[in-house]
């Protein structure tokens, strides 16, 4: 089996002193987009060091552990994965021996053709080590017959399909690409006399280094000592770049493709708020993921703004949990109302996204329990309809329930009063109006198809 749906942060240092221990703090702050595991590997110039384990960045590192990882360059990984194999095998950074030296990559997305190049590869007597579509190409690379490292991590592209954000480590340098469609993001950024690449501009802002540029969609950037950063369009860039980003996934404090997370999830909220306006008393965010949507709804609409519901921050994610049970009581775990808030008010809940549609039922049921007047729920995002094959954790088609049901018919499975989406032109005008992104997950419309 290939594990699919990894959605991951990752993070490189190039020519910084102590490298490793900048790699740990820009994984702190890229926490959110994985937490079942961390990495990182440093190079000194001789050797690669490597430590990785399950669980949160500072559960798998220590002082003593980071000790380890001298050198002045270094790459980390979080890793968020659906189900099945989370063995600290399937911890990245993956490492590995091979004709030019040592070398390590980071990964965050999907290959589409994973299953199929694995398949060759075995044939072919490869003897695989993880369950990780990314350890691909570290057979790829080690089988090519070019003679210098860059030349082989091209070839290796050109065997593999999907999203990638990737970062290689050698002993001497360090490699950064991303897909052509520009799936997935990542960012490059400048630290003293030393280079920074991560998938998020939060993780510049903790270290003190400064946003540079993004990595261009099919291009790969060289980092060498005592050069300037050398760039190759591999691809010519077909950008596909993923809109759940800016709806959910990355931090608000960041920028994603350049653009302000905040800023525009604000804009998806005045944008609900134009198509969707209904007569209440309070606007409620569902922390902590639907605030920045619920202030520009509460902005558009002149309505105020309440923070009716609270969040336990020592709960993971809802999502991660596998049976429907426990994803029942954690949501309860999670958000709680403030009832005095709340009682004989006619509420305006905003969430980022409807999934399988357990969060929004367990909300809409807990405001009216507490009081609540009317539910009035509004998702700043279009339906769900179909599952991302590039790197965002989302379930089967069959278990999403705006592939199932109608809005009319999950209005009343999640008991609201009434229920509105974000159309996927308000989307778009709130995103900046190209169209440069990826929106399969609500269109249907898959840049890459995924092959078996
Ligand atoms: P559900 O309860 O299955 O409908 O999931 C909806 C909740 O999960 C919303 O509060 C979203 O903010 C959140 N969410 C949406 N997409 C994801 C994702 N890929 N990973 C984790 N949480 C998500």
């Amino acid at each position: 089996m290939v594990e699919m749906g990894e959605k991951c942060s990752v993070v490189g240092l190039f020519n910084v002193p102590e490298a490793a221990k900048f790699a740990y703090f820009g994984l702190f702050s890229l926490q959110h987009r994985g937490q079942e595991a961390a990495g990182i590997a440093s190079s000194d110039g001789e050797k690669i060091h490597l430590v990785k384990g399950r669980g949160l960045v500072t559960q798998v590192f220590d002082g003593e552990k980071l000790e380890l990882l001298t050198g002045d360059s270094a790459v980390g990984h979080t890793r968020y994965s659906t189900a099945g194999e989370d063995s600290v095998l399937d911890a990245q950074p993956i490492f590995a021996r091979y004709d030019l030296g040592q070398i390590a990559v980071v990964h965050n997305g999907n290959l589409t053709n994973a299953k199929e190049v694995r398949r060759e590869l075995i044939r072919e007597g490869a003897i695989f080590q993880t369950f990780m579509d990314t350890e691909n190409l570290i057979h790829l690379i080690a089988r090519s017959q070019k003679s210098q490292l860059y030349d082989r991590i091209i070839e290796a592209l050109h065997r593999i399909e999907g999203a990638y954000s990737l970062i290689f480590l050698s002993r001497r340098k360090m490699f950064a690409v991303r897909d052509p469609h520009g799936f997935r993001p990542l960012s490059i950024g400048k630290l003293k006399e030393g280079w920074v690449v991560a998938s998020e501009t939060c993780a510049f802002d903790l270290i003190g280094a400064e946003y540079v540029r993004d990595v261009v969609p099919g291009e790969l950037v060289v980092f060498e000592k005592g050069k300037e950063p050398r760039s190759i369009q591999v691809f010519e860039p077909t950008p596909h770049k993923c809109v759940f980003e800016y709806i959910y996934f990355a931090r608000p404090d960041s920028l994603i493709y350049g653009k302000s997370v905040y800023e525009l999830r604000k804009a998806m909220g005045r944008e609900l708020a134009k198509e969707y306006p209904v007569q209440a008393d309070m606007v409620v965010p569902v922390p902590d993921s639907g605030v920045a949507a619920a202030l520009g709804y509460a902005e558009a609409s002149g309505i105020p703004f309440e923070m009716g519901i609270i969040r336990n921050h020592y709960v993971g994610r809802t999502f991660i949990e596998p049976t429907q049970s426990i994803r029942d009581l954690k949501v309860k775990m999670k958000l709680n109302p403030i009832k005095e808030v709340i009682r004989g008010k006619r509420l305006i809940v905003i969430d980022d996204s409807i999934v399988r549609g357990t969060t929004s039922r367990k909300i809409v049921g807990i405001l009216k329990e507490f009081g609540a007047k009317e539910v009035h729920m509004r998702i700043s995002a279009p339906p769900t309809t179909g599952p991302c094959y590039y790197g965002v954790d989302t379930p089967t088609k069959e278990e999403l329930i705006a592939s199932k049901m109608s809005v009319e018919e999950t209005r009343r499975y999640i008991g609201a009063d009434t229920l509105a989406y974000l159309s996927i032109e308000g989307l778009l005008r709130s995103v900046g109006n190209d169209q440069s992104y990826c929106m399969a997950c609500f269109d249907g419309d898959y840049p890459v198809e995924k092959r078996e």
